[in-house]
């Protein structure tokens, strides 16, 4: 079968999305839609990461599939998303959300030397997770835009990111660094394969950043505080507070309880928590299927000690 030539190599680091985009900047110079459409590819079911479509795509490139598939999100239902062998409910950004980093997409330009620039701005796979709020790299809250109509425009920024690199440099420039948190580090470094802490790593992704974001909010702000009402800087430091304990495991986890107890324990009786189920926002999170036995067993073994109960 002949391939479209030149391949215009698949980046470890982006969407699947981002890299048909780029190739329909390249080949047609023109929009994705358009592109897949003339290819005999169907574009919604490329934007819902139907693992066929986007198999028939790689041949047609010449790419190998796999580390496209890797990175590629893929429609389970309505609600639910799958990557490889995560399901992903709650953390991934709405579809019509494009986050960025400014300096990424500047280094992006650089690279371009006198081609159009939409070949060359990828979008990043961490940048479609909610609780990553900042680029690893550069140390920069994400910026946030609407997602452009994919037929019209170059590349997946087309429309939406209209700033030349001297613009986005200066963004940079003026942005207020952040310092992200240590969840975000290991949700990057997971995505990217690398091995992280063994108990987390032994859990599937979304509950393991549901625990620690309502674990750490539990710990600074007390158990009604709900993680998801936190603003983006606060979520960082919950999130820091809580990874601080879930990266080290189930001893790690009986500390929090410890700490959370001491923290919200008085001389009145009637204040003392003797039930895991009086924090509330973590008593949800409990109840997801695959963190029941191996948390709910903790948390009992904790309040089991408690007298009176
Ligand atoms: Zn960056």
């Amino acid at each position: 079968m002949a391939h479209l030539f030149p391949l215009l190599p698949f980046c470890t680091d982006e969407t699947h999305w981002s890299w048909a985009a780029r190739m329909a900047a390249l080949h047609i110079r023109g929009p994705i839609g358009i592109f897949l459409r003339d290819l005999g590819l169907d574009p919604y079911l490329l934007s819902i990461g139907d693992v066929g479509e986007v198999t028939r795509l790689c041949v047609i490139a010449g790419q190998d599939p796999k580390p496209v598939l890797r990175n590629t999100v893929t429609q389970h239902s309505s609600r639910s998303w799958r990557l490889g062998k995560e399901a992903l409910t709650d953390c991934l950004c709405p579809q019509q959300e494009l986050r960025f980093c400014p300096a990424c997409l500047a280094e992006d330009d650089a690279m371009a030397d006198g081609q159009d620039i939409a070949i060359h701005r990828r979008e990043r796979l961490i940048w479609r997770l909610k609780p990553i709020n900042s680029c690893p790299k550069h140390r920069l809250p994400l910026i946030r835009r609407e997602r452009s109509d994919s037929a019209v425009g170059k590349g997946v920024f087309a429309d939406c990111v209209p700033e030349t690199a001297t613009m986005l440099l200066d963004i940079a420039d003026h942005a207020e660094p952040c310092l992200g948190s240590s969840l975000q580090t290991y949700i990057a470094d997971r995505l990217a394969g690398r091995p992280g802490p063994a108990w987390p790593d032994s859990l599937p992704l979304e509950p393991v950043i549901r625990i620690t974001a309502q674990l750490g909010a539990a710990l600074k702000g007390g158990p009604y505080v709900v993680f998801d009402d936190l603003p983006d800087t606060e979520q960082d430091v919950a999130s820091a507070c809580g990874w601080s304990y879930i990266a080290k495991g189930e001893a790690g986890i009986r500390h929090a309880l410890q700490v959370l107890q001491a923290g919200f324990e008085t001389n009145d009786s009637t204040c003392i928590i003797k039930h895991w189920r009086a924090f509330v926002p973590l008593d949800d999170v409990l109840w997801h299927p695959p963190l029941c036995r191996p948390l709910r067993r903790i948390f009992d073994e904790r309040f089991a000690s408690i007298p009176g109960n």
